[in-house]
């Protein structure tokens, strides 16, 4: 495994990174705008040397007392899983479940292509080269993203129906292919390495072949669009969170780009019901970064409450004893997740995708509500409290302790603490993770859909009725109640 400062340097590699509202970035090391979270990533790498992280981080030593980080080791068993589920979750609440996608991500991603190639029974050659890859993530650290590679709304109003694509075939050989076209919005793309791009159209259009494809972020001819950074104060005391966790949302345009065949897989048509699909690990980490977040809101919640001397009021306890029963209820599911696993094609462990579901569906239910409780609960001081740069001035420094100090908590903490609130519930960051959660994995009708298609008692419960009953039912059968349609996503039509 790498260190931060080899990371670090692996991402001046000539990228072609453009900046909405700032332009062309020469170095994502460097400039202002991305230089912060590139640390956080450096942050990422150097705590698996860091003897306070490493019994989170790291497996237990193997026959010769080697340990690996259990984020690039894919789990066997549930107690791996237990393990690994432990780890992310950890480094999730290190950035406030902002950091979404990590090397750790990638790695899952790579696994999961891994098994869809399984399952569908690809030739050894396909196989053979998604666990090349696998392992090479695990030697080196690479850091892999993911995009579902829809098309941009330029590209859904093309006059020509079959023009209406994000991806083209350019041209192929024995070598490889060349792919033109742009893809819409996926994460982190501007600190990441490779990109696993799975195509949404057929390419040729009407082959029914759906290539998927893993292309370096350097590659010639490929530029990262990043959207704008969020709005946020210069001073890291008012954007705690917003100064150093904006992982950035990406298009990726590509022209001519060439993808070596042993980078290409053919695999399968996108269906978001589909169980053990590409993204079933991702769904579980996820759902670890919403808890994260919805943890650290109740913890700032329970801080909050004690700093502004509110932990006798009822309304209050009422509050935070809501926002605890979310937050248990989540983890509760991501536990039975990994004690109950499903068994994959690949041999791996997957966290049961139906309580990884349930997970889900608790926290995007929960997320407004939460948020709304912790924007209420210190009044208005949320909205007023100063800065740390306020209290330079003596004379501003003493009225503002008149103004916020006091029973047992200085004006600066109570500031510290209300200004970490105010990043965490109403920034610009904050309004980006509520898109994030809404598009990301398919927003909460699709976690619903999914949980309908996955649960398998329907008959179970519906017969187990007829014995408590006092006349004879013939048997029943629900089954058709997994049949949940897919829908087609919806289409912008030209003209209309
Ligand atoms: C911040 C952010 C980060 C993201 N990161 C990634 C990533 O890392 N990797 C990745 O692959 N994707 C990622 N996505 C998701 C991806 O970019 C798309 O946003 C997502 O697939 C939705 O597609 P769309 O934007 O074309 O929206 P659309 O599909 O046009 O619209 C989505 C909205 O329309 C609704 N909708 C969709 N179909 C229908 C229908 N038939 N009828 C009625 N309503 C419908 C949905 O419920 C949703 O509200 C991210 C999205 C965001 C916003």
């Amino acid at each position: 495994m790498r260190t931060g400062a080899e990371y670090r340097e692996s991402l001046r590699d000539g990228r072609d990174v453009w900046l909405v509202g700032e332009g062309a970035v020469a170095d994502v090391t460097t400039h202002p705008s991305t230089s912060g979270m590139v640390e956080e990533y450096v942050a990422w790498y150097d705590r698996h040397f860091d003897a306070d992280w490493q019994d989170v981080l790291l497996t237990e030593p193997d026959g010769e007392g080697e340990r690996r980080p259990l984020a690039l080791t894919p789990p066997k068993t549930s107690d791996d899983l237990r393990r690994l589920g432990k780890e992310i979750s950890a480094v999730h609440f290190a950035t406030g479940g902002n950091m979404t996608h990590t090397p750790g991500y990638g790695a899952l991603i790579a696994l999961g292509l891994l098994n869809v190639l399984k399952r569908l029974d690809h030739s050894a050659e396909d196989i053979g080269a998604a666990e090349v890859y696998l392992e090479s993530l695990r030697e080196s650290g690479r850091f892999l993203t993911y995009a579902g590679g829809g098309p941009l709304i330029g590209a859904r109003l093309r006059e020509d129906e079959s023009e209406r694509v994000a991806l083209r075939l350019v041209s192929e050989t024995a070598d490889g292919i060349v792919v033109s076209g742009k893809i819409q919005m996926h994460t982190s793309t501007p600190f990441a390495e490779d990109l696993l791009i799975s195509t949404r159209n057929d390419m040729p259009a009407g082959s029914g072949r759906y290539l998927w494809f893993i292309v370096p972020v350097n590659s010639a001819g490929l530029r990262v669009v990043s959207r704008r950074p969020v709005a946020r104060h210069k001073n890291p005391f008012l954007s705690p969170l917003s100064s150093r966790f904006d992982e950035l949302d990406s298009m990726v345009w590509m022209e001519d780009v060439f993808i070596p065949r042993s980078r290409v897989f053919t695999a399968e048509a996108p269906d978001r019901n589909r169980r053990h699909s590409l993204v079933c690990w991702l769904l579980w980490h996820h759902s670890y970064g919403w808890l994260a977040k919805a943890e650290l809101t109740l913890g700032l919640g329970l801080a909050l409450a004690e700093v502004m001397r509110l932990t006798a009021n009822p309304q209050t306890i009422e509050q935070l004893v809501e926002m605890t029963v979310n937050v248990q209820t989540t983890r509760s599911c991501m536990v039975a997740a990994e004690l109950e696993p499903e068994t994959t094609a690949s041999g791996y462990a997957l966290p049961n995708q139906l309580h990884v579901a349930a997970a889900g569906i608790n926290t995007l239910k929960i997320r407004q509500r939460m948020s709304e409780i912790l924007r209420g609960l210190p009044g208005s001081s949320l909205v007023n409290a100063p800065a740390d740069t306020d209290f330079a001035d003596p004379v501003m420094a003493a009225e503002l302790e008149d103004a916020f100090g006091g029973g047992g908590y200085t004006a600066m903490q109570r500031a510290a603490l209300l200004q970490l609130a105010w990043d965490q519930v109403s920034s610009g960051l904050d309004g980006r993770e509520a898109v994030f959660e809404l598009h990301a994995s398919g927003g909460l009708e699709s976690w619903r859909r999914q949980l309908a298609a996955w649960f398998d008692r329907y008959n179970e419960l519906a017969n187990g009725v007829r014995d408590l009953v006092q006349v004879d039912l013939p048997p029943m059968d629900l089954s058709s109640l997994q049949e949940v349609p897919s829908p087609a996503r919806r289409m912008p039509m030209p003209g209309a």
